[in-house]
């Protein structure tokens, strides 16, 4: 438990990482903002990790993977241009704190880990914050939401040398998804938009991610 001025001083950790990594860049959208200045990113960063928590880099959650860095969260966030209609298919539910972040701007969020305390310990967290619109399901996220279901916005946190089939298939037309494309160290984070002509893709910069491992991402 955090003592109360370790409260305090998270919360102006918090504050100053919205001024300085996020208004400072280019991450305008005030939903967006107002979503990342109310989740605890405490909450979801490994007690060991207490004095680098606001650190403007990924922090390791165990099992080899990573909670993301707060501007690239509140970036692949404000790509998604969520609205409270929205429901949201995510692979990689890793710590939770991208999945609440979304839970907070979207009608329901449904997320797919596939290494099980991982899904566990968010799943415990984001009750403890009283985040109720989220839907977990462990497994391989590659192949898809286990429904025969549709989604408005897709949030891939791991990378792909290509955008796997199935979750293509779930995306509504006039849908959008956000996910790192490329080779297994050095990605591009890509925004596609899905229309009645086609696809519409877009690169928004230079990324890394851990590997999506699946069927149709990367083998074990
Ligand atoms: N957004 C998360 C990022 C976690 S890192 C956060 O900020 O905490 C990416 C996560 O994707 C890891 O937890 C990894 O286990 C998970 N992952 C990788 N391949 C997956 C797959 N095929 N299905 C579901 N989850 C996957």
């Amino acid at each position: 438990m955090q003592q109360p001025n370790e409260k305090d001083k998270l919360v102006a950790e918090r504050q100053a990482m919205i001024r300085t990594q996020l208004k400072k860049r280019d991450i305008t959208d005030p939903a967006v903002l107002k979503a990342m200045a109310d989740v605890p990113r405490e909450n979801f960063t490994p007690n060991e990790y207490l004095d680098q928590v606001y650190y403007d880099g990924p922090l390791s959650i165990g099992y080899g993977q990573t909670i993301s860095q707060p501007y690239i969260v509140a970036l692949m966030t404000q790509e998604l241009k969520i609205d409270k209609n929205c429901d949201v298919l995510e692979i990689g539910t890793g710590s939770g704190y991208q999945t609440a972040i979304i839970a907070k701007l979207a009608k329901e969020v449904f997320t797919i880990e596939r290494i099980e305390p991982l899904s566990l310990k968010a799943q415990q967290t984001l009750k403890e914050l009283n985040i109720t619109n989220v839907k977990f399901l462990i497994g391989d996220g590659t192949c898809g939401w286990h429904e025969n279901k549709k989604f408005d916005r897709i949030i891939i946190t791991a990378a792909a040398a290509r955008m796997p089939k199935p979750l293509l298939d779930q995306l509504k037309i006039g849908g959008i998804a956000v996910v790192p494309l490329g080779a297994e160290y050095l990605q591009e984070l890509v925004t596609i938009e899905k229309t009645d002509s086609g696809l519409k893709t877009k690169s928004v910069c230079g990324c890394r991610f851990v590997r999506l491992i699946g069927k149709f991402g990367y083998p074990e």
